[in-house]
């Protein structure tokens, strides 16, 4: 249920319905890749160097995830075309990105180099879904990048919707689809409860956020750590994190997507962290993608439908590659080793 404010945050009114945006830029890399090159776009191809830092859309239909290893890709998916990181174009890209996300609020907390949440309570005029779309297009126009959005009251609510979004898509969580798909949300799927956290919450039976109704604290705490029990027990009631941490505060400098050499926020972070964050990511998991509704998306993306045609295989490639080898294994066999989300 939408419920008013508790606190002010950065700007934010006191008073009215908190609406989170998660926006996270599409495959970020292989997009600014195939914005820059028209002989990349509607095709597989994969940024990589030994292994797959980003895959497209089109790579990731057949299989291809990141953090697979190039030479395999090389070997099963000789079609596949290979380019290798362009740090500064990325950055140009992210900053540029963050510009649009900053001029729909001051109130922006980065997640990497191509997501963030963004507070726009009070900004929309009450109509969430027509701001995430205005942010969709400029990022659209203005950067050339499909970026995915997702709304709700929560972070939590807003990323997963933003991953049930995803290619190039919108999902609003609004109050009657929150309190039918957050009791249904698998604990696995909480971005935070890692494989050992759910070993131990699935041993006590515990398997979607409805089993941890009439559970306090003190319950949580003896299968997992003080921390993640004050989580668990807030998403269950709906008091999950609405707040935004913005760029530079005290304390915040371990946050994910900032360079603690450099300062703070995506302006100030080299790519060539951002490559090694992305590199280390893995395949995301589907969070969310159970329970939500499909996303609208735009009719101009250009990587809506990822598929890879007879005609595209047959077009002159980039690079040569040896032959096939067995079938490919799916995304969702894997794990991210780190970060929160797929690039
Ligand atoms: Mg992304």
């Amino acid at each position: 249920m939408m419920h008013a404010i508790r606190r002010a945050v950065g700007g934010r009114p006191e008073t009215g319905t908190v609406v989170i945006l998660h926006a996270d830029a599409d495959a970020f890399f292989a997009s600014v890749e195939q914005r820059d090159d028209p002989a990349l776009r509607g095709r597989p191809m994969v940024v990589a160097h030994e292994v797959v830092a980003c895959p497209s859309y089109e790579a990731r239909a057949l299989g291809i995830h990141a953090g697979m290893p190039l030479r395999q890709v090389q070997r099963r998916w000789p079609h596949v075309l290979v380019t290798g990181y362009r740090a500064e174009a990325y950055e140009e890209a992210s900053v540029r990105l963050f510009e649009v996300f900053r001029r729909f609020t001051p109130l922006v907390e980065p997640g990497s180099v191509e997501e963030a949440f963004l507070d726009v309570t009070g900004r929309d005029r009450g109509d969430p879904r027509g701001m995430a779309v205005a942010l969709r297009a400029a990022a659209r126009a203005e950067v050339g990048l499909p970026v995915s959005v997702g709304v709700g009251r929560t972070k939590l609510m807003a990323k997963l919707a933003s991953r049930r979004a995803k290619p190039d898509g919108l999902v609003v969580v609004d109050a009657e689809l929150e309190a039918r798909v957050r009791p249904r949300l698998r604990l696995d799927e909480l971005w935070g409860v890692g494989p050992t956290t759910y070993e131990k919450l699935h041993a006590a039976g515990l398997f979607v956020v409805a089993d941890l109704q009439g559970l306090d604290e003190d319950d949580l705490k003896r299968l997992v750590t003080t921390a993640m029990a004050r989580r668990l027990v807030s998403i269950a009631r709906g008091t999950d994190d609405a707040t935004i941490r913005l760029p530079g505060r005290a304390g915040r400098s371990a946050r994910a997507g900032r360079c603690p050499r450099r300062g703070p926020g995506p302006r100030s972070c080299r790519c060539s962290r951002a490559v090694s964050i992305v590199r280390s990511r893995g395949c995301s998991r589907s969070t969310g993608r159970r329970v939500f509704p499909a996303a609208s998306r735009s009719s101009s993306a250009t990587t809506t439908a990822p598929r890879c045609s007879s005609a595209a295989r047959s077009r002159p490639r980039r690079s040569t590659r040896p032959s096939c080898g067995p079938r490919p294994e799916t995304c969702s066999s894997a794990r991210p080793t780190s970060g929160t989300g797929e690039a």
